[in-house]
């Protein structure tokens, strides 16, 4: 049996609203990353946790803190989701300070199947981030009934 946590952006699911419904479906599937497993090895989604935000000058610390929700529960593998693959630009060091904190754990980059290239799904993202959104600015500037 192998043991898997999910590591996903918090741009993804935080300000995007991603409920990471494609890595989960692919999961249970057994599609996408989840296809390289052996077929009669059995696989359990042990937990699911977002990375704590852009690390900014903490780098790779900020999210050592942040595994232990997963590496604490006998995880074999974490992987990447396939948010952090396409537009984390993180990953590497992240990659790396997990290899070397967690060696016995195997860090699998990617989840789910890939519809899009990388470079088109950026692309469609860039859109969303780019996009005016009401906040609490409008409400504090009376903007938001004004329209
Ligand atoms: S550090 Fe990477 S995974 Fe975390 S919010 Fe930023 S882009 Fe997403």
């Amino acid at each position: 049996m192998a043991r898997i946590g999910i590591l996903t952006c918090s741009n993804a699911t935080q300000d995007l609203g991603c409920s990471s419904v494609s890595c989960l479906a692919d999961f249970r599937k057994r599609r996408g990353a989840f296809a390289d497993y052996p077929q009669e090895e059995k696989l359990t989604l042990t937990g699911i946790i977002n990375c704590p935000g852009c690390p900014t000058l903490a780098g790779p610390s900020k999210l050592l803190g942040r595994i232990r929700a997963l590496t604490e529960f006998r995880v074999d593998a974490i992987h990447f989701s396939y948010c952090m693959k396409a537009l984390c630009p993180f990953r590497e060091q992240y990659r790396k300070a997990l290899a070397e904190t967690f060696p016995e754990i195997r860090v699998v980059i990617g989840t789910h199947e890939e519809h899009v290239t990388p470079e088109e799904f950026r692309r469609r993202v860039g859109k969303l981030f780019c996009r005016p959104k009401k906040t609490m600015v409008d409400i504090i500037l009376d903007k938001d009934e004004q329209e």
